[in-house]
């Protein structure tokens, strides 16, 4: 999970990183007292997990007199698609040098990585492509708590001590919240000191629990409901409900959905053996959403029988329109409950996906 920018910066503090100061803004709040100490001139940055946020518009220059106006624009200025909920306001750093530093896992090689550029900022991806000789790796044992001062060296080459410090730190860091990347971009030197302008932290899923993160902090209340009922369940921003069972076939129907022209509006998946119960329960889930106007049910029947899924769909009786395929399983039984009911039931799964789309238009 990537966390935000700030939250990154706290984790990087703690570990002795210099960090600017600086305040958290969310959405419908006021502007709070403490960015009037941030100084004359401030960096208001929007806090969304997207990649080059600067060139797109969320990195903004402003002064202590309109922060509140450039923090008002970022609110409702969504970054790549992407709406921003927080906003971070920081002291504006007198920026001498952009350093580019990275760490993450070789795979290959089964040992961090670390990436160093004497020239950061937003064309790292830029010079990646044009001039990858500038981007410096090394890698070494993961059993070594520090990283070793020749290969600072190697890496960074003459630079300052502070900046070789701020990289052995950051790996530090890497280790202690088992991180699958940490970066800072740009690390830069000031007046002052170096310091972390930039914080970038992608925590491994699978350590969460022990990280203290919630697992399911960026889901949506439905979506949390299906965890915990044991479904994949994921929305999105279209218009048709999507029921399948096992990951392909439910996949194989958004790729067809998309192929017809039609959005989905989410899709579950409602595993292997599913019973007329846990059907009924996926039905109405989905049809919860209230963007969904049509739903497609896209069964095959294994272990899952076809006539259990028939009563779970009749029995969550929503007021939009199911469209049905199902095979396998007591087949005939499930299309026979279904046409009773004046249900449409379409043999192949094309058929079925672009009478979802037609009823979706
Ligand atoms: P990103 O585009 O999401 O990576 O956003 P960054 O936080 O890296 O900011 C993009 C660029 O804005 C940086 O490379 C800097 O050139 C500039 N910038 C960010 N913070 C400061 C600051 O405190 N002072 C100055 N002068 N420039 C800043
Ligand atoms: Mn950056």
């Amino acid at each position: 999970m990537k966390l935000l920018e700030f939250e990154a910066k706290e984790l990087f503090r703690e570990e002795g990183i210099r960090i600017p100061r600086g305040v958290v803004v969310r959405k419908g709040e006021d502007l709070p007292a403490g960015v009037a100490d941030l100084g004359d001139q401030v960096v208001v940055k929007a806090q969304v997990d997207v990649g080059g946020r600067g060139k797109a518009g969320g990195v903004m220059m402003a002064d202590a007199g309109n922060a509140g106006e450039t923090v008002h624009h970022l609110f409702n200025t969504p970054i790549k698609g992407v709406p921003v909920n927080s906003v971070l306001v920081e002291e504006r750093l007198p920026i001498e040098h952009e350093y580019y530093v990275s760490i993450a896992i070789d795979r290959s090689q089964k040992q961090p990585v670390i990436l160093f550029a004497e020239t950061g900022g937003v064309h790292i991806e830029e010079t990646a492509r044009t001039n990858p000789k500038a981007i410096r790796k090394v890698t070494f044992s993961p059993l070594l708590s520090d990283i070793p001062e020749f290969l600072l060296r190697e890496l960074a080459g003459n630079v300052q001590a502070g900046v070789r410090d701020v990289v052995n730190r950051l790996y530090h860091v890497f280790c202690k919240r088992d991180a699958l990347l940490a970066e800072i971009n740009p690390l830069v030197t000031t007046p002052n000191g170096v310091y972390a302008a930039d914080a970038k932290l992608i925590i491994d899923d699978n350590a969460l629990a022990r990280q203290g993160i919630a697992v399911n902090r960026d889901l949506t209340e439905r979506e949390k409901e299906a965890e915990v009922h044991g479904f994949s369940y994921v929305e999105l921003d279209g218009t048709i409900g999507v029921i399948g069972n096992g990951a392909g076939l439910t996949m194989a129907t958004l790729d067809l959905i998309d192929h017809f022209k039609g959005r989905a509006a989410n899709f579950l998946d409602v595993g292997g053996g599913a019973d007329q119960e846990r059907v009924k329960y996926a039905v109405r889930l989905v049809a919860g959403m209230p963007s969904v106007r049509v739903i497609i049910v896209n069964l095959l029947g294994g272990i899952t029988r076809c006539d259990e899924v028939a009563r779970g769909i009749i029995e969550a009786g929503v007021s939009q329109e199911v469209i049905v395929r199902l095979a396998g399983t007591n087949e005939e039984e499930g299309q026979r409950l279904l046409a009773g009911r004046g249900y449409r039931m379409l043999e192949s799964m094309d058929e079925a996906v672009r009478a979802a789309v037609e009823a979706a238009a």
